[in-house]
Formats: C-alpha cells, sequence, structure tokens
C-alpha cells in the first residue's frame, strides 16, 4: 500500500498500533489483517454510496481492528462504549477466520452504526433487533441473506433454506413464541431479518430495503 496514510488501522496483537500499510514489519497474522481490512473498505465504501454514511459513526471516524484477538476467538465483535473499534479473532473451531468475510464485518460495522444512532439498551429486545440490523445489513453488502455462509453451513440464515435449524438451534417464528430464545438475541434476531429478506422477494431492491431500514434506526427502529 505504500506509505500513504491509511483511512484504517488494523491493530495486530503483538504491535499495538502499527498501520497495516507499514512495509517495515512483518505480520504474523497478515492474513487476518488483510481480511480485516479489504472487507471494512467495501463495507464503509457501501455504506457511504448507498445511504451517504461517513464511517460507522457518521462523522468519518477513523476504524481500528484489532485481529487475532483473543477476546474475539472463534468470533469478531464490535465494541462499543468508550472504545469504538472492532476485534475479529483467530478461529481454530471454522474453516475460515470470521474476519475473512463481508458479511460478518458489515455485520459488526453495523454495530456501529446502531450504536451511534440510536438509544443505549441491554434488554433482550433490544439485543435481538440490534442483531437483526447488524445481520440485515451484513447480507444487503454481501448480497447474500445467509450469515458466514462460506464457513459451509452458515451461522444464521434469513431464508430459512437451511430448515430453520443452525447449529443445534431451532429459531424463532414468532416474537416470544416457540423457540424464542432467553439467552441468544442472535437467533432472536433472525425473525426481524427474514422480514427484510421477504421485502426483497416482494418487488423490493437492495437499495430500497438498505434505505428503509437504516431510516428506520433513526425513528427509534
Ligand atoms: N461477539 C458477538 C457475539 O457473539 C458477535 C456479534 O454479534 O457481533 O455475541
Ligand atoms: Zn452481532
Amino acid at each position: 500500500w505504500g506509505d500513504d496514510a491509511p483511512m484504517m488501522i488494523v491493530v495486530l496483537k503483538k504491535q499495538f498500533g502499527l498501520p497495516i500499510s507499514s512495509t517495515k514489519n512483518t505480520f504474523k497474522d497478515a492474513g487476518q489483517g488483510v481480511s480485516a481490512y479489504k472487507n471494512f473498505i467495501t463495507t464503509y465504501d457501501w455504506y457511504k454510496d448507498t445511504l451517504g454514511r461517513t464511517s460507522f459513526d457518521g462523522k468519518g471516524k477513523e476504524i481500528k481492528c484489532v485481529v487475532n484477538s483473543p477476546a474475539a476467538k472463534n468470533n469478531a465483535s464490535y465494541l462499543g462504549g468508550d472504545f469504538r473499534f472492532f476485534i475479529c479473532g483467530d478461529a481454530p473451531a471454522f474453516k475460515y477466520a470470521l474476519c475473512a468475510g463481508v458479511d460478518v464485518i458489515g455485520h459488526e460495522y453495523t454495530h456501529g452504526v446502531f450504536d451511534a444512532i440510536t438509544a443505549d439498551g441491554s434488554s433482550m429486545n433490544f439485543s435481538s433487533i440490534n442483531e437483526a440490523y447488524a445481520d440485515i445489513f451484513g447480507c444487503l453488502i454481501d448480497n447474500d441473506w445467509q450469515m458466514a455462509e462460506w464457513l459451509g453451513e452458515p451461522l444464521r440464515d434469513a431464508t430459512g433454506a437451511s430448515g430453520n435449524e443452525l447449529w443445534g438451534t431451532k429459531y424463532p417464528d414468532t416474537y416470544l413464541g416457540e423457540n424464542w430464545s432467553n439467552n441468544d438475541c442472535h437467533i432472536n434476531g433472525i425473525l426481524l431479518s427474514r422480514a427484510a429478506f421477504r421485502m426483497t422477494q416482494r418487488g423490493f431492491t437492495n437499495e430500497d430495503v438498505a434505505k428503509i431500514w437504516y431510516q428506520s434506526m433513526f425513528y427509534g427502529y
């Protein structure tokens, strides 16, 4: 990437603060760094081009992502509050690290967007809605309604094609009804992400769906 100042810094576990564009270092986890970098750029550009939103905070905030983070083993996360940066982990349980997919990075980035726009909350309702928005935008950016389908088996499936059961957990058809989870907001979020998916099957374009659901965040989701 040469010596241009990067728009975004990928921070490595043992070398905090070095930009990924540095040519002076060798990176043990270059794969994760490069994947995160590429997918954040794709996501950043998608939000800017589709919704006119610059960075996840809407104010051009520099994006920081720690890769190979032990705090995100087999996972990826947005850290809100005073932190407001991203972490991606090594993934011994999976075929690829989670930062390899633009749907996952789009999901985490959307947590940052949601965090910046909506009120704070921690109830199961709030968290389930938060996860749904994260999946909806991750899927829109990826143009595929299964989350992390590139792992072989999707992590979540708004289409229902995988039989309403993922990794041994059935997901709900109704709010508080059968299969509503008391402990996994990600599973509950499928109830809402499925609604967005179905809009795409009833004549709404991805761009329509993106604009409508984005706007709804400002109305208190
Ligand atoms: N780290 C999060 C979790 O597994 C992933 C996410 O939903 O963003 O709860
Ligand atoms: Zn999430």
